[in-house]
């Protein structure tokens, strides 16, 4: 039976997430509604509907939103074919995209203008992957995992160097790593590791906290990659974990036999969920909830630029 509950600290929203859903917010409030939204700010799909309800129009391509209309480009940035395709629909671009994974993209664009082979440690089909390709298509291969640095084959001679997506399993990527260095060992690195630091912190709160709990709670959505690297990450050290998007996904069968319950989120999951997951737990009876605080975070990030020009336009029209 359940007689404890421990918070992870860090946890939760990340400065880029904070910045991009301020700046729909901000958007909402400046322009008027409609405005569109390029695939999901971030993932979480209560701050979707939150932000639906308010007037945004998330669209899965640019190419959905009307000639001339605002659209907002999410935290997990674009592919620079995007920006050309809104350029020639006349869109009034946001760009929300987080500078940590901006960082990325020029990595990728450098690398490639040098006459690299980049290769990008990611998950294929993630919204940040598709767009950190798109800068160096030609130039770019992607490795997924363990087995694919082992078979990857490139031309001999290749000047080669690796990027990594911002969202992955720190362990994991070490491990892609040290293949591609053993098998290439001239590779190139960048210079600060791409994972960024919030899903580095986030992972290092859970594992600190690891041999205190029996079960851990990650709230974040299912197509959240930080949200799920968390749960893997406990995993992969014998504790049980899963992932619920709020207190309504909990399956009480899962609290049987723990004493003392994790909780966790993703950098996308607002922290109104976990006060919502709290309150679940003590109308259960369970009071003891306290945090397991390691770090306070202090990141942030200036809005996009094209919109503070706006909003400081705006304001210096109505003084
Ligand atoms: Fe930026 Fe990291 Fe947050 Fe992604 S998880 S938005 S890279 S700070």
């Amino acid at each position: 039976m359940v007689e404890r509950v421990l918070l992870a600290s860090p946890r939760g929203y990340c400065a880029g997430v904070e910045r991009a859903v301020e700046t729909v917010e901000l958007a909402l409030e400046h322009y008027g509604p409609p405005v569109y939204v390029r695939k999901q700010i971030v993932h979480n799909i209560h701050v979707v509907r939150d932000l639906e309800a308010r007037g945004a129009i998330f669209v899965d391509s640019e190419e959905e939103a009307p000639t001339g209309a605002t659209i907002v480009y999410s935290a997990h940035g674009v592919a620079p074919s995007v920006n050309a395709a809104s350029a020639s629909l006349g869109h009034n671009v946001v760009d929300a995209t987080c500078p940590l994974v901006t960082k990325v993209h020029v990595q990728a664009r450098r690398y490639a203008a040098a006459g690299y082979t980049v290769v990008l440690i990611g998950h294929g089909g993630h919204e940040e992957v598709v767009g950190t390709m798109g800068e160096a298509p030609e130039a770019t291969v992607l490795v997924q995992d363990v087995a694919e640095a082992e078979a990857l084959e490139l031309p001999k001679g290749a000047k080669v160097a690796y990027i990594t997506q911002t969202t992955l399993s720190v362990d994991e990527t070490a491990e892609i790593i040290g293949v591609l260095r053993r098998r290439f060992p001239e590779i190139h690195a960048p210079k600060k590791e791409d994972i960024c630091y919030a899903t580095s912190n986030r992972q290092w709160a859970v594992k600190e906290m690891l041999d205190e709990i029996d079960l851990l709670l990650v709230i974040g959505s299912r197509n959240s990659s930080n949200s799920n690297r968390l749960v893997e990450v406990a995993r992969a050290l014998g504790v049980e974990a899963y992932l619920v998007d709020d207190e309504s996904e909990i399956d009480e069968a899962w609290l049987d036999g723990p004493r003392i319950v994790g909780i966790t989120s993703g950098a996308s999951a607002p922290e109104k969920l976990v006060v919502r997951v709290c309150d679940w737990f003590r109308e259960r009876g369970i009071d003891d909830i306290s945090p397991y605080q390691l770090v306070q975070e202090d990141v942030t990030f200036r809005l996009p630029v094209e919109l503070r020009r706006e909003l400081e336009l705006a304001e210096s029209q109505s003084v």
